[in-house]
Parts: structure tokens; sequence; C-alpha cells
């Protein structure tokens, strides 16, 4: 199997180059060449199959370029039941017919560590296989980075140079990540927001001479290799909870970035029989907006609104590129992007593929604050479920689309201990942590504080390194 861009103007490449790489070179993502398809009997063999032999076979059709053995390797160490605390890594609570899929049950206690536990294990992997060396350099509002050095610590030839802003995460949040003694993990408190410290990483990446001298890599959700992690999931969801294979189920995603519903986008295109995907967003609602409107106007950071639900506080969501990419192909997903950089939005109202929208199977919606927190209280009164503002805003919506007969899958992005606060406003209560994290907060930090200057950043990088 080899990778090609999402713009149509990139070599094509093996699955290790395009992990380690990110961003194609013609500034696409990478995807797929084809659709592996996966038929009725395979997917009926596939149910008796534990988390890591299922991530190896779904994952084998995409990898060709590693022994199987050592793939087999990669995900049983990504994905033991000691690091998501059950044997079936995701687990299902019933709520009436419908299911919330829990993928929050990794080590930070949000789904991000669906993949990137396994980035952890491929990442050494092929460094060794190459005799390189990887310094991952990362922006984070909160759980993207705690994921990524939770997954990395400690772990040979990384390190990791995570930024965040100083002083506005939750306080577990901030624990969580700066609690992390490791060696190979330098937490950066930056004096500004998130977009500051995005700003400083595109900084360092955008100098070349800088980025090659210093080795300097990254983990964010454009990797394909998280999005194959995704991909997994869907399947281990539906096979655990579908009483025969082929039975119809819509799945539920809040939204942010468009990582997590793209992977359920392609493993519906390989054969898993999921009839709808509904998509939710909070305040921020660009997404919502395109497939309401046919018009996709990414905002400015400025623009975007702090929100109880803040992993989906985004300006513009990157891995929608992929879905056009499928929709339309490279050629017009180049010019699509072209528009976005002169006029600041496409409109594909006047395009034949818009009268054929209702064949995507993507529903939208959008949650303020008080939907969320009505909806927490709601589930915990209907079923004794505590859950997120994240997967709240997800049940929300849905509930504007349920047919009888067909469970939605609500998929559970983060856990309630998490955001204590909004839960606490819904519940009166805070949600009870375990018992390993009741003193996080107490625990010594270690972190170093900068001001907003790549300069700065550059020699803090040169000096740890050296
Ligand atoms: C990252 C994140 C999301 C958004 O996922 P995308 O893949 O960016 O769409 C939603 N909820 C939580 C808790 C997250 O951490």
């Amino acid at each position: 199997m080899q990778f090609i861009s999402t713009r149509g103007k990139s070599e094509p490449q093996a699955f290790s180059d395009v992990v380690l790489e990110g961003l194609a070179k013609d500034g696409g993502l990478a995807m797929p060449e084809t659709v592996p398809t996966v038929d009725t009997k395979t997917l009926q063999a596939w149910q008796s199959l534990s988390y890591p032999e299922l991530a190896f076979n779904v994952m084998s059709r995409f990898i060709t370029d590693i022994p199987a053995d050592d793939l087999k390797g990669i995900v049983e160490r990504a994905y033991t039941a000691e690091k998501f605390g059950i044997e079936e890594v995701v687990s299902l609570s019933k709520l009436n017919e419908d299911y919330v899929v829990g993928l929050s049950n990794g080590p930070t206690f949000a789904f991000k560590d669906m993949a990137m536990q396994f980035l952890g294990e491929l990442f050494p992997y092929l460094l060794e296989k190459r005799d390189q060396q990887l310094n991952i350099v990362g922006a984070t509002s909160g759980d993207t980075g705690s994921s990524a050095i939770h997954a990395m610590r400690g772990k040979p030839r990384i390190n990791v140079f995570m930024l965040s802003p100083f002083g506005r995460m939750s306080d577990f949040q901030t624990a969580q990540m700066y609690s992390v003694q490791d060696e190979n993990v330098f937490n950066i408190a930056v004096e500004g927001v998130f977009d500051d410290c995005q700003d400083l990483v595109k900084a360092l990446n955008n100098d070349a001479e800088f980025k090659a001298a210093n080795h300097l890599g990254a983990v964010n959700s454009i990797n394909w290799a998280r999005i194959l992690a995704q991909i997994v999931y869907y399947f281990k969801a539906y096979l655990a909870a579908a009483k025969e294979i082929g039975e119809p189920m819509d799945f539920v995603i809040p939204s942010g970035n468009f990582g997590n519903i793209f992977a359920g986008i392609y493993a519906r295109a390989m054969g898993l029989p999921i009839r709808k995907l509904i998509l939710a967003t909070n305040e921020n609602n660009v997404l919502d907006e395109f497939f309401k409107t046919g018009i996709y106007r990414p905002r400015a950071s400025k623009d975007v609104h702090l929100t109880s639900s803040p992993s989906m506080d985004i300006a513009k969501a990157s891995n929608f590129e992929r879905f056009i990419y499928l929709l339309l192909g490279a050629d017009r997903t180049r010019q699509l992007w072209e528009q976005i950089e002169t006029q600041g939005y496409f409109d594909l109202t006047k395009d034949p593929i818009w009268a054929e929208r209702a064949n995507w199977n993507i529903e939208s919606g959008q949650s303020l604050h008080d939907n969320r927190v009505e909806t927490i209280r709601k589930v915990y009164d209907d079923f004794n479920v505590v859950v997120d503002p994240h997967t709240a805003d997800g049940i929300f919506v849905a509930a504007q689309y349920k047919d009888a007969g067909i469970p939605q899958m609500y998929l559970e992005t983060a856990q309630p201990i998490k955001f204590a606060q909004t839960v606490e406003q819904a519940l009166g209560f805070v949600p009870e942590r375990p018992a390993d994290y009741a003193q996080i907060e107490a625990l010594p930090q270690r972190f170093e504080k900068l001001p907003v200057d790549a300069q700065l950043l550059k020699q803090y990088v040169v000096t740890q390194l050296s």
C-alpha cells in the first residue's frame, strides 16, 4: 500500500515515511491510494478477536512495510489491560438501545490515548530501524499534549517539547502534564494563549535549517497513523454491540479537528455497516455550518469561543481536507484550499456534489453550554451514567436524529473527572477520581516558563539537546 497526498502533487510514499513526515511536501495530507475493503465474512471472523488482534488485522491492510510479527508486537504493547484498565480496551455502557462507547480508558482519560499509545510504540520502532532521533515539538490546550507526553515518556530516541498556555488549563490537566518527571519530557509553560503556542511551533518548523539540524517532528492529528489507530475502534465498537453483522448503527462524534469522525467515514468506506455519522460541534460551529450550508469558512484564531467543551474549540478543521478529497479528488481539493488562502472560504452549493449530499449520510448539529449541562443531568438521572461535556455535546445533537430501532453509538471522548467544574454544575457533585489521581495537583511539577519568543525557544531546545 502506497500513500498519496490530498493535493496530488507529492510522490507516493510508504506508511513509515508518511508517519514520520507529517504534512506532505505539497502541503496536503497523506491518504491511502485505495480503500481496502472488508466483507461480511471477515467481519464475522473478527468478532472474536482481542483488541490487539483486531488492530493488527485492520492496520495490516494499510501497513505493508513493517513485518507482520513486528506490527503484532507494536499493537500488543500499545493496547494492554494495564494501560486501558480493561482487557477489551473499549467499553460499552448501554442506554436503552443506544450505547456510550468508552474510548477514554487510557492513561490520560481522553480518547487521544487510543492513537497516541500506538504512536508511542510505533515511533521508537521506526527510529531504531533507521537509526534516527526524533524531537517532537507540539502545542496543546490540554488533552493532546498530555496524551503525547504520557505515550512518549521514557521512550528511546524521542524527546518531547510540549508548549502549553501558562495558567490556562484546568488544574487537573496542568498537573497531568507538569508532574511528569522523565528526562525526555520538557514542559514549556508559555506566557500567552494557545494560539501563541501554536505560532511558536510553526516558527520553529518554518525554519528548515533549524528543523533538520534538530530532527524536529510532530504528533498532530493530521498524522495518518492517528487516523488509522482510530479506525480500529469503530470496528471494535460495532462488533461488540452488533447482534448480527450487517445490522445498521449510527455513530455520534463530538468533533473539533475532524479526525475522529474522519476515521468513522473511512471505516464505513471499508465496509463497516455504519448507517449515519452524526457530527456534533459546540459554539465553534465551522463544521456544522458546512454541512448545513455548503460553505466552509475557517475562523480566525481570535474568533474562537472558549467553551465548556474546550477540546473542540477550533478555528479550522485540518482533517476536513481528507473528506473533501474523498468526495472530489486531489485537483479540486488543491483548488479549494487555494481559494481558502485567497478569499477565506469555499462554497460547494453550485457543485453537483452538493445535490447528492443526502448520500453522504452525515448529519450535523451544535450544542451550547446549557444544552451540555442539561444533557449531563438527564443522562445521569435516566441511566446513572456520568458523561463529560464533550460526550454530552454528542448526545444532545444525536437526539435530533434518533430513529427507533437503530442504535446510536455515542463516542465518549473524555472522562468526566477531566472537566469536573462543568460536571459539578450539572450534578452538584464532583465525579470520583481513581485513587492514584486523588492528589495529582499536589505532586511536584517540572516545567520551564518562557515568554512568546521563538528565538528564546530555539535556544532552550538546543541547550536541552546538547
Ligand atoms: C480532541 C478531542 C475532541 C475532538 O476530536 P477531533 O478528532 O479533533 O474532531 C473531542 N473531545 C475531546 C475530549 C478531545 O480531546
